[in-house]
């Protein structure tokens, strides 16, 4: 029973899986929407036939996402999301209680609306009072914001489509203009096999915004290549300098606080992406 989906990562590889059935599927006005339900793997998005998230490996990316940034910063209390309308970055933004406001902006309302239909444990936080989520394209959010963020996290699909801006040095600027004097972001920056060139430029541009810049991984085993990275620019606070000891305990299943240091450990292959 059931039928295999492949996501093509590059034009010879690619990562298959067995679908059960399909649960929505629409061409919405910025991209082509798949929820499914898989054999291993629970209910998946997808958004132009490219995996999204899937309620069995999410955890990674979200508390991974979010954890590193908001303990780096000594209070974090004003939040931006840009993308993220599967609710889970929210989600795991909402575990530190100095948040007192985390505005999410996507620019697709479609995937919230069928994110809170048929994935509640990642989307069950986008109502939470602390929450104020904006149908709209991120770029421009970013373009008319100044000053106003302790910390912006880029959780966008791949430099495609509605999220190419997202990955351009002028996206970047404006983020360091959205941020307050002592402000830091962290954007998804895709994966070293498939991707490095993209990860160098990003790497070089943030560099020639940010005093600090750095880049981390993790394991997302339904990611292309598995092996995902994370791009950080700060103006004041180093996530290295955090004494991750003193952080206080939340519920995490993937991110620690060893890993708070160790996650920027990286194969000579990547870190050399960061020259
Ligand atoms: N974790 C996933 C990854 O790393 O690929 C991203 C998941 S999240 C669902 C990606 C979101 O980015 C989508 O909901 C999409 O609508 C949103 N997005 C793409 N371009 C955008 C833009 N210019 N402004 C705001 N949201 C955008």
């Amino acid at each position: 029973m059931g039928i295999w989906f492949t996501e093509k990562q590059t034009e010879h590889f690619g990562i298959t899986m067995k679908i059960n059935r399909s649960l929505h599927s629409e061409q919405t006005d910025f991209q082509k929407l798949d929820m499914v339900e898989t054999q291993e793997w629970g209910n998946m998005l997808l958004l132009d036939d490219m995996v999204m998230t899937t309620e069995k490996d999410e955890f990674v990316y979200h508390e991974m996402v979010a954890h590193i940034p908001l303990f780096t910063h000594p209070n974090p209390e004003k939040i931006l999301i840009v993308g993220g309308g599967d609710g889970g970055v929210i989600r795991e933004v909402l575990k530190h209680s100095e948040v007192k406001k985390a505005t999410l902006v996507d620019i697709d309302g479609k995937v919230i609306e069928y994110s809170k239909k048929y994935l509640p444990s990642i989307a069950g936080k986008l109502d939470d009072r602390r929450v104020e989520v904006k149908v709209g394209d991120g770029f421009m959010h970013i373009a008319e914001a100044e000053n106003q963020y302790d910390v912006i996290l880029v959780d966008s699909t791949e430099p495609v489509g509605p999220a190419v801006n997202l990955f351009t040095k002028g996206f970047y600027a404006g983020i360091s203009k959205a941020l307050k004097e002592d402000g830091l972001f962290v954007a998804q920056s895709d994966n070293p096999w498939f991707k490095a060139e993209l990860i160098a430029q990003v790497q070089k541009d943030v560099k020639e915004i940010f005093p600090i810049t750095r880049l981390y991984t993790a394991n997302i085993p339904t990611y292309p290549s598995g092996m995902w990275c994370f791009t950080l620019g700060s103006k004041k606070y180093d996530p290295l300098e955090a004494d991750s000891s003193r952080f206080p305990d939340i519920e995490t299943n993937y991110y620690t606080k060893e890993l708070h240091k160790a996650a920027f450990v990286l194969p000579k292959f990547v870190a050399d992406l960061t020259k």
